[in-house]
């Protein structure tokens, strides 16, 4: 039977940016076994997401944990990523007439004139040339919102966890947990662990593998969101076009390796699963863009779904369970995960190890309580 001190279940970007840290901050991996129920890491919602870096989206606890990953992301250190992992792209969200006073509400509440500015129909589609004017009351320009390389995010997560040698087990299914005295006693798809820490990275997941140790659930529901790629007409140079979104939450779209990414931004409760695109939604997407829009979607290039998992308050839940002792969740990370996850993984690994939050993710305004699973008893 294998014994690790920790065992991290789920090799999503969660799980990954948590086995990294630990590691780091304890010199090695080697106590640490990273579990994985696929054949490869990011196969779930972390393979399957827009991949954006904005300030300026989710409440007041996400946006603290996104300015403290800012500069991991801006400037990552060399072993974690040799380029830039943010890449300029730019968000502007839109408004139809009538609309104004809430996109001024957005302003007001986000709170954020360094980065955020007010512009009008024109400018929306200066900005965004694909966009249909007639309608639109104009929109909040965020130009410093970025692309994020998730590819490289994660693989370096990864990298740096093996260099230690930390142990990424995948093909392993978690199947049952059996609470003893001294820890854990994994049944997996590829044998026995023994652990004293579970840490619960599942995503989708998280309250099945909670109810396996006999936790609470925290109340997750998975959402279904849909997304498409197609090409621009020929000949249009879309590589300057921002992340374009509606205020209202019926679509965006954004340049995606040379062609366009598109979603209805559904939020389809979902048991937890591989999820796969609804036609429907599909439908939907692509008629809300042709509306909003004078882009045409002939062929979709691809068509993909992921979970996107939410406990009632939207914020991520990273800490103890407040029964299970030694059981640590990692979930809850909505449209969130990837850009959350250098502030997210750090936070896990100082509490995992029994250190308070570092005090530059608290200089962001975040109160660690608004983490807690206690908060959701
Ligand atoms: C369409 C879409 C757009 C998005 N856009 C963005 C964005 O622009 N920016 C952003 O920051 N975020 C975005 N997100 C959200 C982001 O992708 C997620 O928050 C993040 O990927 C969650 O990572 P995770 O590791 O928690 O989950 P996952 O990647 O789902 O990882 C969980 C892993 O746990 C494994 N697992 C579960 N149960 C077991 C078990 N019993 N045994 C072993 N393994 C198990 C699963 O196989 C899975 O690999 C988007 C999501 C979607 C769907």
């Amino acid at each position: 039977m294998k014994h690790v001190h920790i065992a991290i279940v789920g090799g999503g970007m969660a799980g990954a940016s948590a086995a990294c840290f630990l590691a780091e901050k304890a010199g090695t991996g080697k106590h640490i076994a990273l579990l994985e129920r696929e054949s490869q890491p990011g196969y779930h919602t972390t393979g399957r997401s827009a991949a954006m870096y904005t300030e300026v989206y989710g409440n007041d606890v996400i946006r603290a944990l996104v300015r403290a990953s800012r500069s991991f992301l801006e400037t990552p250190a060399e072993r974690y990523a040799d380029h830039p992992l943010l890449t300029p792209r730019g968000a502007l969200m839109v408004a139809a007439h009538g609309e104004g006073e809430r996109l001024d509400a957005f302003m007001t509440e986000m709170n954020r004139p360094d980065v955020l500015s007010r512009v009008d129909a024109a400018r929306c589609a200066e900005i965004c040339p694909a966009l249909r004017t007639d309608g639109l009351s104009g929109g909040v320009h965020e130009p410093m919102a970025m692309d994020i390389d998730v590819h490289s995010l994660l693989q370096g997560y990864i990298r740096v966890f093996r260099g230690l040698d930390g142990q990424i087990m995948t093909d392993t299914e978690v199947r049952a947990i059996d609470r003893s005295d001294d820890g854990f006693l994994i049944n997996t798809a590829a044998g026995q662990i023994r652990a004293e820490v579970v840490v619960n990275a599942a995503g989708a997941w998280g309250d099945a593998l909670g109810a396996m140790v006999g936790a609470a659930p925290v109340g997750l529901v998975p959402k279904r969101r849909t997304a498409v790629t197609f090409d621009a007409t020929p000949g249009t140079d879309i590589s300057g076009w921002p992340l374009t979104l509606d205020l209202s939450g019926a679509w965006y779209f954004k340049p995606d390796a040379g062609r366009i990414l598109a979603s209805p931004a559904d939020e389809t409760p979902s048991d937890p699963c591989d999820a796969q695109p609804d036609e429907m939604d599909i439908a939907i997407c692509i008629d809300r863009i042709e509306t909003a829009t004078d882009l045409k979607v002939r062929r979709l290039a691809s068509r993909w779904a992921g979970l996107r998992c939410f406990v009632d308050d939207h914020s991520p839940v990273n800490g103890f369970d407040d029964t299970v002792a030694g059981f640590y969740w990692l979930v809850g990370q909505g449209g969130y995960g990837i850009k959350t996850s250098p502030a997210m993984g750090r936070i896990a690994a100082a509490q995992i190890d029994g250190d308070k939050v570092p005090d530059d993710i608290l200089d962001q305004g975040l109160d660690p309580a608004s983490l807690a699973v206690a908060r959701l008893r």
